[in-house]
C-alpha cells in the first residue's frame, strides 16, 4: 500500500487483515533481546483505534495504551498525516538551531497549562531528570542550600534511571544498583505532618529541602489519587517556605484525568511539572516545564540531542490539538465515570475479592482484596484470554487506561469481558 493511500484512507489499515499470520517465535526474540521485561505470549502486529491484532490474527480490545501512552489510541488519521507530513520535511536537526515547531509546541503547553517555560527531552525519567537538576540548581544558586534534598512519597515512581529510582519511593526499583543518588528522602503519600517533620528534621544548615517531587496521582504505585486537602496544604507550605512543588505528570497528564494536567483535580498549580507518555501519543517525547522563576537554566546546562526534534514536536503538536478539537476531555470524563460506575457493579458481585474501585478520568484502578490469594496478574491474564488488554498497578490493583478515543461501545465491551474474567478467577 502506499503512504499516500494511507494518508488518504486511514480507514485502511482498519479493515485490512493481518499481515502476517503465525505464532511468533518467542525463543528467537529471548535469545537476543536483554530480559528485562515478563512478556505476555502475544506478539503485537497492528493496531486502529482501540483495537489490536497480534501475529495470529486475534483481536484485542487495548486498555493499556502503550502503558497511558497512546492518547489517540493507534493509526489515528491525524497522526499519520503528521508523521508521513513530517518525515518528508524534516525530521531531526539538532537543538543548535531553531525548530519552529518546537515553539509552537512549547506554545501550546503554556497556554494549557500553568507553566511559562518548556524543556523538551524523550521519556519520563529524563523530564524528571531535568526536573531534579532544575531544582537542584534553584536550591543552589536562589536559595544558597549547600546540600539540597528533594522528598519524595512512599509507592512513588519517576523512572529507571539512577536519579529517579532513587527519587522512586519503592525498594524493589533500587535493590542492586547501589550506591544511590544522594539528596532524597521519603515520606508517606496523603500525610501532611510527615512532610513538615522531614523539613524540620532534615534542615541542619547544610542540608535543606530544597524541593518535593510527588505524582498528582499515583500511577504505578496502585492508581492512588491525591487528596485535596493535602496538596492544598503542601502548596502553603511551599509558598511560605520557598520549597518548589514538582509534579510528574508523566502517567496522569495530558487529559488522562479529565483534564489536562492531574495537578487540576486538586486545585493547585506546581513550579515545576513533567510530562512523557501521553505527549507524544506513543512517539517518544518528554517535557520539563516550568513557571518563569524556576527558570535557572542557563545555556550549556541541560540538553539532549533528540529533545525537541521537529519529528516528535509535530507530532506532540498534532496529539494536543487533537485533544482539544475532538473535545476529548469531556469523552474521558464521561468514559471514566461510565467504566467505574460499571467496575463497582462488578464489584458489588464479588465483595469478597474486589475491595475498590478508584480513579480519575481514564485512569482507574480496581483493587483486590488483600487477605485472597488472587492478584492483578491473575485478572489480567484472564482478560486477555478474553480479548481485552489490562496492566497491573502492583500486585492487587488491575489498571485501566485505555487510549482517550474510547467509546461508550468499548467500555460495554471492556466491562463484559472483566465480568467473564472475574467469574473464571472464582470458578
Ligand atoms: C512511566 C512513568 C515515568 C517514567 O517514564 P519513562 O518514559 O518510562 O522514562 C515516570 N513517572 C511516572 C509517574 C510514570 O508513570
Amino acid at each position: 500500500m502506499s503512504l499516500e493511500a494511507l494518508v488518504q484512507d486511514p480507514t485502511i489499515p482498519a479493515e485490512s487483515g493481518p499481515v502476517v499470520s503465525a505464532p511468533y517465535n518467542e525463543s528467537g526474540f529471548n535469545s537476543s533481546v536483554m530480559t528485562t521485561y515478563g512478556r505476555y505470549p502475544i506478539a503485537i502486529e497492528r493496531g486502529a483505534g482501540c483495537n489490536l491484532w497480534d501475529t495470529e490474527g486475534r483481536e484485542y480490545l487495548d486498555f493499556v495504551a502503550g502503558i497511558a501512552t497512546c492518547t489517540l489510541g493507534h493509526a489515528h488519521p491525524a497522526m499519520v498525516e503528521t508523521v508521513t507530513r513530517q518525515i518528508q520535511t524534516l525530521h531531526h536537526v539538532s537543538n543548535l538551531y531553531y525548530i519552529p515547531v518546537q515553539g509552537e509546541l512549547a506554545k501550546w503547553l503554556i497556554d494549557h497549562s500553568c507553566a511559562d517555560r518548556a524543556f523538551f527531552c524523550n521519556s519520563g525519567a529524563e523530564a524528571n531528570e531535568g526536573a531534579i537538576k532544575l531544582a537542584r540548581k534553584y536550591a543552589h544558586t536562589v536559595k544558597g542550600i549547600e546540600k539540597p534534598i528533594i522528598l519524595t512519597a512512599h509507592a512513588s515512581f519517576h523512572g529507571r534511571t539512577l536519579a529517579t529510582i532513587t527519587a522512586t519511593g519503592q525498594p524493589k526499583y533500587q535493590k542492586n544498583f547501589d550506591p544511590l543518588m544522594p539528596g532524597f528522602h521519603y515520606v508517606p503519600y496523603n500525610d501532611f505532618e510527615a512532610v513538615k517533620n522531614a523539613i524540620a528534621e532534615l534542615d541542619d544548615g547544610e542540608h535543606g529541602v530544597a524541593a518535593i517531587m510527588l505524582e498528582a496521582l499515583q500511577g504505578e504505585g496502585g492508581v492512588r489519587p491525591g487528596d485535596v486537602e493535602y496538596f492544598q496544604q503542601l502548596r502553603k507550605l511551599c509558598d511560605e517556605t520557598g520549597i518548589l512543588l514538582i509534579l510528574d505528570e508523566v502517567q496522569v497528564g495530558m487529559g488522562r484525568s479529565g483534564k489536562y494536567w492531574g495537578y487540576e483535580n486538586l486545585g493547585i498549580e506546581p513550579d515545576i511539572f513533567t510530562s512523557a507518555k501521553g505527549l507524544g501519543g506513543g512517539i517518544p517525547i518528554g517535557a520539563t516545564l516550568c513557571k518563569s522563576k524556576c527558570d535557572v537554566f542557563q545555556p550549556g546546562d541541560h540538553a539532549s540531542t533528540f529533545g525537541g526534534n521537529p519529528f516528535a514536536c509535530a507530532v506532540a503538536l498534532t496529539v494536543c490539538q487533537t485533544l482539544e478539537q475532538e473535545k476529548l476531555l469531556q469523552n474521558v470524563q464521561e468514559r471514566g465515570e461510565q467504566l467505574r460506575a460499571g467496575l463497582r457493579a462488578i464489584a458489588s458481585k464479588y465483595p469478597n475479592q474486589i475491595a475498590e474501585v478508584r480513579g480519575w478520568g481514564l485512569i482507574n484502578g480496581m483493587e483486590l482484596k488483600a487477605d485472597i490469594e488472587l492478584t492483578s496478574a491473575d485478572v489480567v491474564k484472564n482478560t486477555i484470554a478474553e480479548g481485552l488488554l489490562l496492566v497491573p498497578a502492583g500486585p492487587k490493583v488491575v489498571r485501566f487506561v485505555p487510549p482517550l478515543i474510547v467509546t461508550a461501545q468499548e467500555i460495554d465491551k471492556a466491562l463484559v469481558a472483566v465480568e467473564k474474567a472475574m467469574a473464571t478467577a472464582t470458578k
